[in-house]
């Protein structure tokens, strides 16, 4: 397997840019958490991103990586996204197609996925109500492929067994 080391140079870029126009200035610590960020292709809530980061750099704090994701998000680099546990997840926005997610209920699992008829109809829809539709998050709950292969094999098992069943007892009554 060949593995292309991606070097990140105009999120980097972006991110520098962002950071002078806010007035603050750079700090191997925001450049560690931008660089862990990039690298890592999943839905990552500040917490999550917080143990990825100490793993490299014990010194820096859970506030110092939530105002660096507010930031990146600032700067149009993360986006923010719920999938409806109370949590706020980050995700790569710059240069990513727009999607949507599928949550399973059971396992946790986020499924990313793109409809252009979903997308129209959204559009035609609020268009129908006079809105204009600036931004969306679709978000569908269910259960994943896995885990409903595991309850049909749990159900499948079930019913394959010896029916339980509780005799009472008639003795002492
Ligand atoms: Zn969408
Ligand atoms: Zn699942
Ligand atoms: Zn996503």
């Amino acid at each position: 397997m060949t593995s292309v080391k991606k070097d990140f140079e105009t999120e980097k870029q972006v991110f520098s840019e962002h950071i002078q126009k806010a007035g603050l200035r750079h700090t191997a610590q925001r450049d560690l958490i931008l660089e862990i960020f990039l690298r890592t292709e999943e839905h990552l809530s500040s917490e999550d991103l917080y143990w990825l980061v100490h793993k490299e750099d014990s010194s820096v704090g859970h506030t110092t990586v939530y105002r660096t994701l507010k930031l990146l998000t600032d700067a149009g680099l993360a986006r923010e996204v719920r999938f409806g546990d109370g949590k706020t997840y980050y995700e790569h926005h710059y240069n990513h197609e727009h999607h949507d997610h599928m949550i399973c209920t059971e396992c946790g699992k986020v499924v990313e996925f793109f409809s252009p008829e979903i997308e129209a109809l959204q559009e035609k829809v609020a268009a129908e109500y006079g809105f204009k539709l600036t931004h969306h998050s679709m978000r569908i709950l269910g259960l994943c492929e896995d885990c409903l292969t595991r309850e049909k094999e749990l159900n499948g098992a079930a019913s394959g067994a010896q029916p339980r069943v509780r005799v009472k007892s008639v003795v002492g009554i």
